[in-house]
């Protein structure tokens, strides 16, 4: 261990919860090696034998829920139904991709002039995979299932502020007996990474976090030509045409904007609502949102935590004040609460445009944005105006029609219609334009850290 540490504070009352002494360069060298060992062995083994082990971590993620959930939501705050919902979510992934990886990972056969021609999906070797804390287990396992799957190993860097989480995971895949080295969590200073993604031995890199961040892991990973996937940030807009059901339309914005206390890359960032049905929008929404509360995220009852940390917290305010010096209306909400935590209340803007923050910005955490557009066409385009291109959601009962604009002029890569976005195993997932590149889920996330092989055999 070396001299800095990484500090676990609740977010809910500031306090701290424990210390982490960060990783030594000669800690960081060894696991490598180790990560590099345990490849070199688990390559060997079949797809069914690598689905048995993605069924053991599933079993002891169940088994451990309870204490997973706690833990997640003393360190970041997450309501603690949602943190449970989280690990199960973990689960079912992992086996998902126990059943079907065997599948999307088996050879294809293409007919050639060979004798014999085909597709092998192999290994690349040890991936570093750099996550956030927003879903301080979920980034990881989406990641890890198909990682382990396809025969590689994984070394996890994971947001400073969950490292409790970080290591609680890497005890979930010792207790499901994972071969020595084939998954580790280091604790390391972001400043670290793009040292970690030179070292010849790690071969790929996944990250999930800020566009910013995103940038300076592409600039490491390009500098070394390493395979990258980038999930980044996002400013999701959910479109309100005329022919919308209001009330679903609401009820699927309301709970998109508010889940995890606002801080997903999905939410629901911007509503853009046509003129015709703006004003009722904007009264149901207000409604909603004006008797919205939030509290410890250890109750059950409460939906809405703290965030997850006081400077985000910070961050996000002057954010919402920018946008209102800038011309936007405040219907509710944006002020800080007195007392201790990183509370923000549900907070509602309208009248935005073009110019301010609230447009243009990720707004990471409980603000809705409602955003006027002149007709459909209007709102495609606002949709549209914007750096990030992660996901999209339509309302309309003209449902064909609404298909059509999801699928073809939504510019994103996740589009939904009637429906609040969000990541299903089965499906892939991923950005475009600022939101990054590569797909997790679903096949296409099978096949990303793999070397996609021909064998040709005359
Ligand atoms: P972040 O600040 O970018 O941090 C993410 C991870 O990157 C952390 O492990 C962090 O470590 C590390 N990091 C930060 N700066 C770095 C640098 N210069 N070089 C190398 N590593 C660096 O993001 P966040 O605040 O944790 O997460 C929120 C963002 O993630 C939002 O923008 C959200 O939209 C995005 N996100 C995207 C997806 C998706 O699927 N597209 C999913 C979830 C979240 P430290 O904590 O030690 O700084």
């Amino acid at each position: 261990m070396s001299e800095t540490s990484f500090f676990s504070i609740n977010p809910a009352d500031g306090k701290q919860i424990a210390a982490y002494p960060t990783h030594s360069d000669a800690h960081v060298q060894k696991s490598v090696k180790q990560a590099t060992k345990a490849f070199e062995a688990w390559r060997n083994n079949t797809l069914r034998e690598r689905a048995t082990l993605l069924l053991h971590i599933a079993k002891v993620l169940r088994e451990q829920k309870e204490k997973l959930a706690l833990l997640a939501t003393r360190e970041m705050g997450k309501p603690v139904t949602q943190s449970r919902d989280e690990v199960e979510k973990c689960a079912k992934t992992l086996e998902f991709y126990a059943q079907e990886g065997p599948k999307f990972l088996a050879d294809e056969i293409v007919a050639t002039d060979a004798l014999k021609s085909y597709v092998s999906y192999q290994p690349l070797g040890v991936v570093l995979a750099v996550m956030p804390w927003n879903f301080p287990y979920w980034q990881v396992f989406r990641a890890m299932a198909p990682i382990l799957m396809a025969g590689n190993a994984m070394i996890l860097k994971h947001a400073s502020n969950v490292s409790g989480c970080a290591l609680a995971i890497e005890e979930v895949l010792k207790k499901a007996v994972a071969p020595k080295g084939l998954f580790q969590t280091l604790l390391l200073p972001s400043a670290k990474v793009a040292d970690l993604i030179a070292v010849p031995e790690i071969s790929a890199v996944t990250f999930t976090g800020s566009t910013f961040a995103g940038r300076k892991i592409a600039e490491a990973a390009g500098r070394n030509l390493k395979k990258q996937v980038l999930e980044l940030g996002g400013s999701d807009a959910y479109i309100v045409l005329e022919d919308a059901d209001m009330t679903l339309a609401v009820d699927t914005c309301f709970n998109a904007r508010l889940v995890n206390t606002g801080q997903s890359c999905l939410a629901a960032k911007r509503f853009v609502v046509v003129k015709s049905v703006r004003k009722e929008f904007e009264k149901m929404m207000l409604t909603k949102m004006g008797a919205a509360t939030f509290g410890s995220p250890q109750d059950i009852n409460n939906k809405i935590g703290p965030m997850a940390r006081i400077d985000l917290r910070e961050e996000l305010h002057q954010q919402v004040l920018r946008s209102i010096d800038a011309g936007a209306k405040l219907l509710c909400g944006g002020y800080l609460p007195d007392g201790a935590g990183a509370f923000y209340p549900p907070t509602l803007l309208t009248n935005v445009k073009k110019g301010m923050a609230a447009y243009s910005e990720e707004l990471f955490g409980p603000v809705g944005v409602i955003i006027e557009a002149k007709d459909e066409q209007d709102a495609l385009r606002i949709a549209n105006d914007s750096e990030y291109g992660l996901g999209g959601a339509l309302f309309s009962k003209n449902k064909r029609h609404a298909e059509r604009l999801a699928a073809t002029q939504l510019d994103a890569g996740n589009c939904f219609v009637n429906s609040p976005v969000h990541s299903d195993a089965r499906l892939p997932f991923g950005g475009i334009k600022n939101s990054g590149y590569g797909r997790e889920l679903g096949i296409f996330g099978a096949r990303e850290f793999v070397n996609i092989k021909t064998v040709f055999i005359q």
